[in-house]
């Protein structure tokens, strides 16, 4: 067979995402809802996919879905970018505000698909780790080295995952004032938080805002996630998006989610108890640390964190996300929030494991 050349020098080294997903009865390593959409979502949407005109291409922008999140947030249209999913978007800020020459600040531990894309795009990743006590950013640390002035982009995921913990708004705030960077706030968790930096768009041209259908919407299988941002913010992305990312039938799944959307809050406030009801179970527990969460998952860190997971998972048949390899992570675990029923098979096989290994010394 005749040889490729080789591909870009970004790839070198480099691994594809992997969400580490194994079949299991109780799955709570991947931050979905444990929850289908409700069934007057499904109904209304098999009804208008029943007369979609399959030949024809979908409106590029989305514009009725566009309009819908804009009222919904109390923005206009031109507010609004509406992508693949998060991640497509994630992507394209690398396109838009990256490259070489140019940077990212970000606060690790954090999620990793910034990074992955910065490698990709060859932008220069700039770190300044959280405190490892709280995960808190080190704002002073920060705005210090945004000062110098080449910084291009600042993530900052707020609720952060893996951690579960929140950055307050003063610190954003510090942080936007701090540079002209295109600052995003990853709200991908945020409808199971109590803040949002959205309030703050009228202030800050530099700010730009996250947000998905995939975790608190329930609709983590089709793609949609959506940006709110300044129009001239939001313009530049329109330049470098894919023209059809968003299908005809995930443009009517966001409007119907959206029209719906009183239909999910319940199913929301059951996470938020749900995830207070683990953080106190596993605060319960000896040698577990637990960290405080606004997001539908939990971080804890123990002893034997990797036997514990695949203990967990070949005993027991519950998947949860081993974080431990990662960098600043060392002995964590992340645990989704699941159903009441899920949340209690979890704490019973965790407590089970670690009494084994309590007799076992
Ligand atoms: N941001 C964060 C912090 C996430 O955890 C995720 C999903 N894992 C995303 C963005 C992207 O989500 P999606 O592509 O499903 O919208």
């Amino acid at each position: 067979m005749k040889n490729v050349r080789r591909s870009a020098d970004a790839l070198v080294g480099m691994l594809p995402y992997d969400p580490k997903y194994k079949k299991s009865n109780t799955l709570l390593s991947a931050n979905e809802s444990p929850l289908n959409v409700p069934d007057a979502v499904l109904d209304a949407v098999l009804e208008r996919v029943r007369t979609l005109d399959f030949n024809r291409y979908p409106d590029p922008l989305a514009n009725a879905l566009r309009v819908a999140i804009a009222e919904w947030h109390g923005l206009k249209a031109a507010n609004v970018l509406v992508g693949n999913g998060g991640d497509e978007l994630l992507y394209d800020i690398f396109v838009a505000w990256g490259g070489p020459e140019r940077s990212l600040l970000t606060f690790p531990p954090t999620f990793s698909v910034y990074e992955t894309n910065a490698v990709l795009t060859s932008t220069q990743v700039v770190n300044i780790p959280r405190r490892e006590d709280d995960w808190s950013i080190d704002v002073d640390r920060a705005c210090e080295r945004l000062a110098t002035g080449d910084i291009d982009i600042v993530v900052i995921t707020n609720p952060n995952n893996p951690t579960g913990t929140m950055t307050p708004l003063e610190d954003i705030r510090r942080i936007l004032d701090a540079s002209d960077a295109l600052v995003l706030v990853d709200e991908a968790y945020g409808e199971f938080a109590d803040e949002s930096a959205a309030k703050l768009l009228d202030e800050y041209e530099n700010l730009l805002i996250l947000h998905t259908f995939s975790k608190a919407y329930r609709c983590a299988g089709i793609r949609l996630g959506y940006f709110l941002g300044n129009p001239s913010v939001i313009n530049e992305f329109k330049k470098v998006r894919q023209p059809y990312s968003v299908d005809a039938i995930s443009q009517i799944v966001g409007e119907e989610v959206v029209r719906n959307r009183a239909l999910f809050t319940e199913g929301i406030e059951v996470t938020r108890v749900e995830r207070d009801r683990l953080i106190a179970a596993l605060s319960e527990l000896p040698k577990v640390t637990v960290y405080p969460s606004e997001a539908n998952f939990v971080m804890l860190k123990l002893p034997f964190a990797m036997r514990t997971w695949s203990d967990l998972d070949e005993k027991h048949s519950v998947l949860v996300r081993n974080v431990s390899g990662e960098n600043h992570l060392a002995g964590c675990l992340r645990v989704t929030v699941g159903t009441p029923e899920e949340n209690d098979r979890f704490l019973a096989a965790l407590t089970e494991e670690l009494d084994d290994l309590a007799n076992q010394r």
